[in-house]
């Protein structure tokens, strides 16, 4: 794994702009986070589906880098709610690859833990979906499972 690259985070360079996402799918999301965790990253892999399928993910933001993004996210914690959610801040670079994965949880500071798993995934997800940018009902917390986008319907195109 390379050096963690520590980009400061600024609202100024946070877009919802998907299209800086490298191409990454389900069956990379699962390759690297088998590489990058201590185990097999079959907990990782179940906790995060898990993550992504309940829309425990928000706040999605994407900053551009030189060959791929930063992305940052906040995660729900699965029991406690009320405590503070975890950050999470990746860096996916063209190929595609994982070049950093960081998360304020214990397991996050070492590997690849269910949260970054869950953040992949929902990724990964969107990239699927042809999703051009990061739906803004994701930024929401507390949403019916909606992920079927109607075809031909996709996002109201907001007036600019
Ligand atoms: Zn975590």
């Amino acid at each position: 794994m390379a050096a963690k690259v520590n980009v400061k985070t600024s609202d100024s360079t946070s877009t919802k702009d998907l299209t800086f996402l490298p191409a990454i799918n389900f069956s990379f999301v699962e390759s690297v986070v088998k590489s990058g965790s201590k185990s097999q990253g079959d907990k990782e892999i179940s906790k995060g589906y898990k993550y992504f399928s309940e829309k425990y993910l928000f706040n999605i933001s994407v900053h551009k880098l030189d060959n791929g993004c930063m992305v940052t996210a906040r995660c729900h914690r699965s029991q406690k709610k009320n405590e503070s959610p975890h950050e999470i801040e990746i860096s996916l670079v063209e190929g595609p690859g994982l070049e950093s994965s960081n998360c304020s949880c214990a397991i996050g500071k070492s590997g690849t833990c269910g949260h970054v798993t869950g953040l992949l995934y929902t990724l990964a997800h969107m990239k699927a979906s042809n999703l051009k940018s990061i739906p803004s009902d994701i930024l929401k917390t507390s949403l019916p499972q909606t992920w079927h986008i109607p075809r031909g319907e996709k996002l109201k195109n907001q007036p600019s």
